[in-house]
């Protein structure tokens, strides 16, 4: 495999020097840089002389998102402004967007770590890669495109939307990378069907960004689509956007790039680690950003890590899927429930598509009611529903611990969307 975008060490005790020696570098420059952090350090008796091994992370502060609102338009700035050359920011659908600055170095680092997740899903500089995610202020569009001549690739910057701009690019470019959310993909997967494309698309691999998917919706695509693989690309845009970590061809686990940032699983409660392979937060700590570094980030966003080797023998360690974030959950008499559990139960389910809305009501009685809607798979049988909905019912009721009604609605019933889709509906305020 080619490794032109891989580091230059073989071996975890290298990776563990080098991460030192970032957080050293990182605290340093933060202090001399960012007058929010040092005021943070000087609260809670840091210097940057008393980082001396990994270990020492824990004795920094965390940084929220509110700290970020808080700072607006520039939170964490650490170099002067003369030294940012350009800015990102987060759709930010709640209060102010978190906005993130790059130094020309940050742009640099963040194009070899995307370009390394095209090596990782072994791309060759013969590949087209059909980028079909927003281009604007957020990370997407731009990220992809920048790993992608990075990589030397080629790339097809088709942006979101417009199906049928979409498919001729497909067919007429010969794409053989599709770079999309799932929904998008699943969107794309559909109209191939149906308009009887599915010979003329050369699509070999498709990367999924932003956005939860599950086997059901994977496979899915994959069979519509005639793609080899699926990959799952993380992105966060205050670590620099998407292209911080790929899962490799044995889909393990998605394997970050460790020489970029640390990555601690934290319970989001007691902010102590978890026990490995146990969900809790992802707070990052970034090695090498100039512009707005990171340090101890709490990102809301939930997931494990993958304990033991993958069989590529990458010293780079793995985190699962996203399973949600901390502020998604909602609680249905009393129980915690994550929409990615929910999803997990109907993907191992047979009879049925991979769309579905999860429906919260209180029914004039001030009890809570959940209601799902599930699409019938293609070709199921109307008449089954009754039964094919008794069995979901009581899948749900065994492994959620709450009681809820399932109803089955026609195949592509549900609505589609190129854009992330909203499955939770909460009518109880
Ligand atoms: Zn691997």
């Amino acid at each position: 495999m080619d490794r032109r975008f891989m580091p230059p060490f073989q071996t975890k005790e290298e990776l563990a020097a080098f991460q030192l020696a970032g957080l050293q570098w990182t605290v340093r420059h933060a202090w001399e840089g960012s007058p929010f952090y040092r005021s943070r350090f000087e609260k809670a008796g840091v210097t940057p002389e008393s980082i001396r091994s990994l270990d020492d992370l824990k004795r920094l502060p965390f940084v929220t998102a509110q700290d970020l609102q808080a700072n607006y338009p520039w939170p964490l700035l650490a170099v002067p402004m003369d030294r940012i050359v350009r800015m990102h920011a987060s759709s930010g659908t709640t209060g102010k967007r978190k906005v993130m600055v790059y130094t020309a170095k940050d742009i640099d680092d963040w194009a070899d770590m995307f370009a390394r997740c095209y090596e990782t899903a072994e791309l060759t500089r013969e590949d087209r890669v059909q980028i079909c995610v927003g281009y604007g202020v957020w990370t997407a569009g731009v990220g992809f495109q920048l790993g992608c001549e990075r990589f030397g690739a080629l790339a097809i910057p088709a942006g979101p939307g417009n199906i049928d701009m979409q498919l001729q690019f497909l067919v007429d470019f010969g794409t053989t990378v599709l770079c999309c959310t799932a929904s998008m993909a699943l969107l794309l997967a559909e109209e191939i069907g149906k308009r009887g494309l599915r010979e003329k698309i050369h699509v070999k691999k498709v990367i999924f960004g932003a956005e939860r998917s599950s086997d059901a919706l994977r496979n899915q695509v994959k069979n519509l689509i005639g793609a080899e693989q699926i990959f799952d690309i993380p992105g966060l845009t205050e670590l620099y956007g998407p292209g911080t970590g790929l899962d490799c061809p044995f889909h393990t686990g998605i394997h970050y790039w460790a020489d970029y940032y640390i990555l601690e699983i934290l319970s989001p409660d007691t902010l102590e680690p978890v026990p490995e392979g146990e969900v809790g937060e992802m707070v990052y700590t970034t090695l090498r950003k100039e512009g707005a570094p990171l340090i101890r980030y709490r990102s809301r966003d939930l997931t494990r890590l993958v304990p033991g080797e993958c069989p590529c023998g990458s010293i780079f360690p793995r985190h699962d899927r996203i399973v949600g974030r901390s502020d998604d959950m909602f609680i249905v008499r009393g129980v915690n429930i994550y929409p990615s559990h929910i999803d997990e139960i109907l993907s191992r389910q047979s009879g049925i598509a991979s769309e579905y809305q999860i429906h919260l009501d209180h029914h004039g009685d001030g009890k809570d009611y959940m209601m799902i809607k599930v699409e019938r798979e293609e070709g199921g049988r109307p008449g089954d529903d009754k039964i094919l909905a008794a069995r979901i019912e009581r899948a749900i009721r065994k492994e959620t611990l709450v009681s809820g009604t399932v109803e089955i609605v026609d195949y592509q019933g549900l609505p589609r969307t190129e854009r992330k889709a909203k499955r939770v509906f909460d009518h109880r305020t």
